[in-house]
């Protein structure tokens, strides 16, 4: 199915299903499309930013997905130092200057999470899959 937004002669705005395009320049010819405001069959496509396909894709966008989230975790866990439960404490240390900057990745709970947002330490959520600590 493809999404299409159309328009009557009278500048009425609405959204069309069609099978696909050619379905669409069919009914369009046929005037069988008609504006649901004033029943206009005078209809004009609207140049469209998206056009949505419900069939297929679902399956590898879930798989493509997983890859990005597993590029991510695995960018972090080779550039960032990992100082495990002492986030939230090592993040102030670079904040006030007493640690050497870098990054760094960690857990922190959600009291400590408020406490960085207060002191405008900037961090960053990463839903990271849980993996054995081999590289520590
Ligand atoms: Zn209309």
């Amino acid at each position: 199915m493809i999404a299409y937004d159309l328009q009557c002669s009278r500048g009425h705005v609405f959204e069309g299903w069609f099978d696909d395009e050619a379905a669409f320049l069919s009914q369009q010819r046929q005037g069988l499309i008609a504006c649901p405001v004033c029943n206009d069959v005078s209809i004009a496509r609207l140049p469209s930013a998206f056009a949505i396909r419900s069939t297929g894709g679902g399956g590898t966008q879930t798989a493509d997905a997983e890859r990005i989230v597993n590029q991510v975790a695995t960018f972090i866990r080779s550039h960032f130092e990992d100082v495990g439960s002492e986030f939230a404490k090592e993040a102030l240390k670079i904040h006030y200057g007493v640690s050497a900057p870098r990054n760094i990745r960690g857990s922190s709970t959600p009291q400590e999470e408020e406490t960085l947002r207060q002191e405008g330490v900037a961090f960053l959520k990463v839903p990271v899959p849980a993996t054995p600590e081999s590289d520590a």
